[in-house]
């Protein structure tokens, strides 16, 4: 293989470390490595930073080693490059050398690949889509501060990349920063009194993207003086967007008054994709990768019941590396095993399947399966019989008529009809939408049988 395939094999390999380590540990030393090369059984993996090479060097080469065996197939040695385009805006993070000239200093990574062009929409995402989009064409006046929330690898740092890009397009200056390091860079000013130095430095700026803020939940003295960024920045109409893993009502210890701002403007959330979704994400991977892989090919993954988009496309990274490496076309027979191998029996190969979904719609309306599918008029089963009908359209690939089949032999267009409906009211009854969130993670949490 040659070195061409670095960093899908990297992806594939974070992808199981990730699983490997602990949440902390790979956000610090693992979240921002690429795969350089991979060449005579050598890999290279390009770090931020030597602080960050050493650590990983010293703590974790044989386990970085042993999964990139694993993948490869071949007995492989791994070496870490501080990597110098991949630096970040913070002055404790970065390589030296990779800023020739003090514009550069402050110039912030932002992943090429995170752009609106290559974000999927669904309807598990459009709104904050939608917000990201407003923020970054009109910025500082339509949402602001927005504030993005969702599960883990969900894309919310893609959209946040996504801003930054549109507002570097535009010469805006712009900070993006994870709030990691916004506290590390914080207790360092402090350390050596150039807070005031800190606080110029974020309050000069146009555009302050800030990642992944629940970091900073329990941390006041940091809380405090985002605080004071933000009303430097907010009553110069300078736009402010934060991620978060959780909605600010469920970080009770960040300070209230920094909890109460990041309502101010919109808080928009990212769910889990369903299954159009994660196929047109995967489609979109594909083209953009010039790779070839077959259709039932992207179904089945797909259908892997995988609600993190992170996951899901190191899955199909994996199985592109596999198919290369085995040299064979990638065929669902052979994704099903690769996927089995390289995650030593881990992965999970069941799917929701309309049945699957017929029980549990109708456990959470407790009524009957076959209560379910039959010929029963009453409001609540009519009722339950279209959620199923809807679920089933967007969690399967079954057609229309297929559905009808399983439903009680019904006609394509009841479905279609019940379809529309439930799309309906789930935009205008939360109730509702909450019913049917609380059923799909009983799908996606239920296990074979
Ligand atoms: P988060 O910040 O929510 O943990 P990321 O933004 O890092 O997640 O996304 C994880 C991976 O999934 C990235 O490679 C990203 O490009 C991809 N991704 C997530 N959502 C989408 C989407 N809707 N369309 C395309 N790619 C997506
Ligand atoms: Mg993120």
């Amino acid at each position: 293989m040659g070195s061409g395939s670095a960093p899908e094999i990297w992806e594939a390999a974070l992808g199981e470390l990730q699983i490997q380590v602990n949440r902390p540990n790979y956000r610090t030393w693992l979240a921002k490595t690429v795969g350089l090369s991979y060449q005579d059984n050598q890999f290279v993996v390009g770090v931020p930073n030597t602080f960050v090479a050493e650590y990983l060097d010293k703590n974790q080469r044989s386990l970085i080693e042993k999964t990139l065996t694993g993948l490869t197939r071949q007995n492989t040695e791994v070496t870490f490059k501080v990597n110098g385009r991949h630096t970040i805006s913070s002055d404790n993070y970065g390589s030296r050398q990779a800023r020739p000239s003090s514009m550069q200093a402050s110039f912030p990574f932002l992943n090429p690949r995170y752009t609106f062009d290559s974000f999927v929409v669904g309807s598990s995402n459009h709104l904050a889509y939608a917000a990201a989009l407003e923020v970054a064409r009109n910025p500082g006046h339509s949402y602001n501060p927005l504030f993005i929330y969702g599960g883990s690898g969900l894309g919310k740092t893609h959209l946040l990349h996504a801003i930054g890009h549109a507002a570097l397009a535009r010469g805006a200056q712009l900070l993006y920063v994870s709030a990691e390091q916004f506290t590390s860079e914080f207790i360092h000013s402090i350390r050596n009194r150039r807070t005031d130095e800190f606080r110029d430095k974020y309050r000069t700026i146009d555009t302050l993207l800030l990642d992944d803020i629940h970091f900073i939940n329990g941390k006041e003295q940091t809380g405090e003086n985002l605080c004071h960024i933000f009303n430097d920045l907010y009553h110069a109409n300078r736009q402010i967007v934060f991620t978060s893993d959780c909605s600010p009502k469920s970080m009770p210890l960040l300070a209230e008054r920094l909890r109460s701002r990041l309502e101010w403007g919109l808080v928009a959330d990212i769910e889990p994709p369903d299954y159009k979704t994660r196929l047109a994400i995967l489609q979109a991977r594909v083209e953009k990768m010039g790779a070839n892989v077959a259709p039932e090919v992207l179904q089945f993954l797909a259908r892997q019941l995988q609600q993190n988009v992170r996951a899901l496309e190191g899955s199909l990274n994996r199985l592109i590396a596999y198919a290369k490496l085995v040299g064979s076309s990638l065929t669902p027979e052979l994704a099903a095993k690769a996927l089995k191998d390289l995650a030593g029996n881990t992965a999970r190969t069941t799917s929701i399947t309309p049945d699957l979904i017929i029980e549990v719609v109708a456990n959470s309306f407790r009524i009957s399966p076959e209560d379910l599918k039959g010929r029963q008029r009453s409001r609540e089963t009519d009722f339950a019989r279209k959620v199923a009908m809807y679920l089933v359209r967007q969690e399967t690939s079954c057609s229309l008529a297929q559905i009808g089949k399983c439903l009680g032999d019904r006609d394509h267009h009841i479905i279609s009809q019940a379809n529309k409906q439930i799309a309906h009211d789930l935009a205008i009854d939360p109730a509702l939408k909450e019913k049917i969130s609380d059923i799909q993670q009983l799908l996606y949490h239920q296990h074979p049988r």
